[in-house]
């Protein structure tokens, strides 16, 4: 099945991990996908089109989450594709400090590359869209938002200040531009990945003591992969999850309901 020939998915932090599968399981699906990172993408661009799907790079750095440079990067990638039917707001970085030593350039930092740069993004990709652009969709089509949340949308997390207060305030987010946009045919759901086996993860796993405390608490026993969420993104963006709209889904090996 190809559900989203001619569509185009944009997926922010696609050089590696999470942002890399997602890409990889929209291309199965015949999209054409947009990746966005700081870094080289050739690699993600290599498994998109070996998956049967197109791939354009875009060179950004999301971490000044400021309004214009979202705006200049979706009307630079609207330049290319010519249309939007699903952004992936899954760039994200953490930092880990004792709350009385962290500086404000690591707060700065998290907050905008995980909570400032994705809501103006939503902005732009929601302004063109009432700006004209649903008209390029097939009647009763919508515009299809995830945001990459976290277990720490929902619990508060140790020595992560800055990280928890940006993954609860995306779920804020997700929330009231659900509760915004319903009627202009955009869902705006999140995803929040329990434990991913990715390399922001990796010193959790390689640290055996860790690693058996978090394995032994996941009902599922395993660390998660990052295909787990790529699934998740592809049943929200598909026309089976019109009438999904502001949730904030978990996806963790059953970590949250334990
Ligand atoms: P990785 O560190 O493996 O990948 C992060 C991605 O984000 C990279 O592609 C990176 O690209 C991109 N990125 C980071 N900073 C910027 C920036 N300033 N501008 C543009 N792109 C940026 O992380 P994961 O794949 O593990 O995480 C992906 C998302 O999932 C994040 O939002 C994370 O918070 C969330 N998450 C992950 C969990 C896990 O267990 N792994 C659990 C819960 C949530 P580059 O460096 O090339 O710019």
């Amino acid at each position: 099945m190809a559900r989203f020939k001619n569509k185009v998915v944009i997926v922010t932090g696609a050089s590696r991990g999470i942002g890399q599968a997602i890409a990889v399981a929209f291309a199965r699906e015949g999209a054409q996908v947009v990746g966005v990172a700081r870094s080289d993408l050739s690699g993600t661009a290599l498994q998109v089109k070996t998956a049967g799907g197109e791939f354009v790079a875009v060179n950004a750095d999301l971490s000044k989450g400021t309004q214009k440079p979202a705006a200049d990067l979706v009307a630079q990638i609207l330049k290319q594709t010519g249309r939007i039917d699903v952004l992936i707001n899954n760039a994200g970085v953490i930092r880990r400090a004792p709350a009385v030593d962290f500086s404000e350039a690591d707060w700065d930092e998290v907050l905008q590359t995980n909570l400032s740069s994705p809501f103006f993004l939503c902005q732009a990709v929601a302004r063109w869209w009432r700006a004209g652009g649903r008209e390029k969709s097939a009647a009763g089509a919508r515009l299809k938002i995830v945001n990459i949340a976290s277990l720490l949308s929902f619990q508060g997390g140790i020595l992560v200040a800055a990280y928890t207060a940006s993954k609860h305030g995306l779920a804020g987010v997700t929330k009231a531009l659900a509760n915004e946009w319903a009627t202009e045919r955009i869902n705006v759901n999140a995803i929040a990945p329990g434990y991913i086996a990715t390399e922001n993860t990796r010193a959790l796993r390689e640290d055996a003591k860790r690693n058996q405390a978090i394995v032994e608490r996941i009902p599922e026993n395993r660390w998660g992969r990052p295909e787990d969420i790529a699934g998740g993104c592809v049943f929200l963006a598909s026309p089976e999850a019109d009438y999904l709209n502001g949730a904030v889904i978990s996806i963790d090996g059953g970590w949250l309901g334990r």
